[in-house]
C-alpha cells in the first residue's frame, strides 16, 4: 500500500520546445520497510506552442503522480520477487559502496517478464518521444535483453554498441544507422547517465536523431541526464556510502561487485 505524503513543483523551464520538463518531485511510504523512493519524472504532456500557465492543473497531475508511484512499487516487487533485489554489501561501477543492489539480469532471465518490461518501456518511451522510433539501441551488456525486448513491442530493428580496446563507444559487427534515421536509446539500469549519453553522442555523429532515452532502473533518483527526454520504469534512491565512510567496511566486511562491467 502506497501513501503519498508529499510532492512538490521542482523546477519549471522550457526543453526545447516540445515538452514541459516541469519535475515533480514526491515520497511514498508504505508498510514494507525500505528507503523512500523519490522518482522526479518529465510531465508526460505535450507542451507544443503552449504557454506554461496552461499546465493541467494538480488533480490531473495528483493522479499521474499515484500511477507513477505505484509502478516505481510494482517493479520493485518484481524484482523481490525474482531474487533480483540484493541485499548485502557492494562496490559499485562509480566506487562507492551501497547495502543494496538491483540486478536487472535476473529479472531479465524469465522471458516472459523480459516481455512485459520491454513493453512497458516502449509505452513510457512512446509517451515522451517527440516522434516514431523506427530503431533502438543498447550499450551491452546490460542493454541488451531489454533493447531487444522494447524493440519486439515498438516493432522495429535492435543493434547494439560495445566498447573497443580504448574503452571507447562503437558499432561493430556490420551495425550502421543511415542519417535521419530516428532512435531510442534503451538500458537497463542507469546511474549516472554516462553510457546512454555516449550512445546518444554516437549516434548523433552518424547522424541519426535520438528521439528519447529509457532504462528499467533509475538509480539516479532522476537527476542522471542524457541531453534527451527520459524515462524509467522505477525510479530509487539509492544509499551510497564513500568507502571511508562505508559502516559496512567499517563491520569489517568485504564489498562485492556485483556488476559486469570492467573498472
Ligand atoms: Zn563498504
Amino acid at each position: 500500500m502506497l501513501e503519498l505524503v508529499q510532492f512538490e513543483f521542482k523546477s519549471l523551464k522550457r526543453a526545447g520546445n516540445t515538452t514541459c520538463s516541469l519535475q515533480i518531485n514526491f515520497i511514498v511510504t508504505q508498510a514494507a520497510p525500505r528507503a523512500p523512493a523519490l522518482p522526479r519524472r518529465e510531465c508526460p504532456i505535450p507542451h507544443t506552442a503552449r504557454p506554461l500557465a496552461q499546465h493541467p492543473g494538480a488533480g490531473g497531475l495528483i493522479d499521474w503522480i499515484i500511477e507513477v508511484a505505484n509502478q516505481n512499487q510494482e517493479i520493485l516487487d518484481l524484482f523481490q520477487s525474482t531474487g533480483a533485489y540484493l541485499k548485502g554489501h557492494f562496490r559499485l561501477t562509480s566506487g562507492l559502496h551501497s547495502p543494496e543492489y538491483l540486478q536487472c539480469a535476473l529479472v531479465l532471465s524469465h522471458p516472459v517478464h523480459a516481455a512485459s518490461l520491454g513493453r512497458r518501456l516502449a509505452e513510457a518511451l512512446s509517451a515522451i518521444a517527440p516522434g516514431t522510433p523506427n530503431l533502438v539501441v543498447s550499450p551491452a551488456m546490460g542493454g541488451l535483453i531489454i533493447g531487444h525486448e522494447a524493440a519486439r513491442a515498438l516493432g522495429v530493428r535492435h543493434i547494439f554498441t560495445e566498447r573497443d580496446a580504448d574503452r571507447k563507444m562503437t558499432l561493430r559487427r556490420g551495425f550502421s544507422v543511415q542519417p535521419g534515421e530516428m532512435a531510442v536509446v534503451i538500458e537497463d539500469v542507469i546511474t549516472t547517465g554516462g553510457s546512454t549519453a555516449e550512445v546518444v553522442a554516437l549516434l548523433e555523429s552518424q547522424g541519426a536523431r535520438v528521439l528519447a532515452a529509457g532504462s528499467i532502473i533509475d538509480r539516479s533518483g532522476g537527476r542522471a541526464q542524457v541531453g534527451v527526454p527520459r524515462t524509467a520504469l522505477a525510479t530509487l534512491e539509492v544509499q551510497t556510502w564513500d568507502p571511508p565512510a562505508c559502516p559496512l567496511c567499517a563491520q569489517g566486511l568485504e564489498a562485492v561487485k556485483p556488476g559486469s562491467r570492467q573498472v
